[in-house]
């Protein structure tokens, strides 16, 4: 069901207990977005848990981080807040979202298959965190320095740092509010953006060097092994931005990233980005997956050569 922002209000101050939870494999925007509700909630006297079991280091200067729980003592919260996910399925902790009395869902996926009690979704909004800016100003929630930061991190890594399509004029409006605040806006985009680890940067030089241009140079195709992870030592979050470098090559349509899984050797996580036309949501809609138009994923089966067979078959369809 849809519903306005006073249920939302209402059930959050009617909660005793409350879990914040998010999308597996958590990004800027995810984690951002978990710990301005975090901060935000605490201010009207509430003491939420935020369950993420894996934190990607480059976030470790988010304010609240050291709170963060990889799992929770209480099986029943009273209300379980979902933020930037659109699959029940992708939900980390969605053991306590089930169990759960009441339900949130806040996101700005299309794909969003809308699994709470109460869906907050906006699908034009360019990150989950400036869904967040709106309800906190209804909420008469005061955006201080904190709470900027959390927000203001979500929006630069889903956004590329301002440059996407779905950038508002309230995003520049926002950013400016907070640099006004004292919030380091730079400094965030530096760390978040900017840096990049050591695996990272080994795991760029291997899916740059296998790099295929496939349909006339309109699709970029590369892939990281779980070998390649063991051997460059990679941690969660290192293969982060690797399927942009396709992407932003002249000609080129849709980039193809795809990832072995660690859990299943035959089963690749698909990462897709296109620039101009292609919907890479629908197609990825195609294996169970979904996203945004121009930056979506699914889980797809086979072994490296099978999984590109696949996915190039629906490309073809669109390109
Ligand atoms: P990424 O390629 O960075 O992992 O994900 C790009 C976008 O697609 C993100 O907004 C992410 O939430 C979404 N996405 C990635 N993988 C999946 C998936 O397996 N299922 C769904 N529904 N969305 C996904
Ligand atoms: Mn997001």
């Amino acid at each position: 069901m849809i519903m306005t922002l006073d249920n939302i209000i209402q059930e959050i101050e009617k909660a005793q207990s409350i879990v914040i939870l998010t999308h597996e494999t958590p990004d800027g925007d995810a984690i951002g977005s978990s710990l301005a509700m975090r901060v935000a909630l605490k201010q009207i006297g509430k003491e939420p848990d935020v369950v993420i079991r894996e934190v990607p280091k480059i976030f470790d200067f988010l304010p609240g981080r050291d709170e963060i729980k990889s799992d929770s003592d209480i099986e029943e919260y009273d209300l379980a807040i979902s933020l930037d996910c659109a699959d029940f399925k992708r939900l980390v902790g969605n053991e306590y979202f089930e169990k759960a009395k009441q339900t949130i869902v806040i996101d700005h996926h299309g794909s969003n298959k809308m699994y709470g009690d109460i869906n907050f979704v906006n699908p034009v909004a360019p990150a989950c965190c400036q869904i967040l800016i709106g309800m906190f100003q209804y909420f008469d929630i005061k955006i201080d320095k904190e709470l900027g930061t959390c927000i203001l991190t979500g929006i630069i890594t889903d956004t590329g740092g301002f440059r996407y399509s779905g950038v508002t004029p309230e995003t520049f409006e926002f950013t400016a509010e907070l640099l006004e605040k004292g919030v380091n806006v730079s400094e965030i985009y530096k760390r978040v953006l900017e840096t990049k680890t050591k695996a990272n940067f080994e795991l760029m030089k291997r899916t740059v060097n296998r790099m295929e241009f496939l349909e006339d140079g309109k699709v970029t195709f590369t892939y990281i092994t779980n070998k390649d992870l063991e051997e460059v030592d990679a941690k969660i979050g290192d293969h982060e931005g690797l399927v942009e470098n396709g992407r932003d090559i002249e000609g080129v349509e849709v980039s193809v990233f795809i990832r072995q899984r660690d859990n299943d050797e035959n089963t690749y996580k698909v990462s897709m980005r296109s620039n101009d036309y292609v919907n890479v949501s629908d197609v990825c809609l195609m294996f169970g997956g979904g996203g945004h138009e121009r930056a979506a994923g699914a889980i797809v089966q086979g072994d490296i050569e099978q999984v590109k067979q696949k996915v190039m078959k629906e490309l073809k369809k669109v390109i």
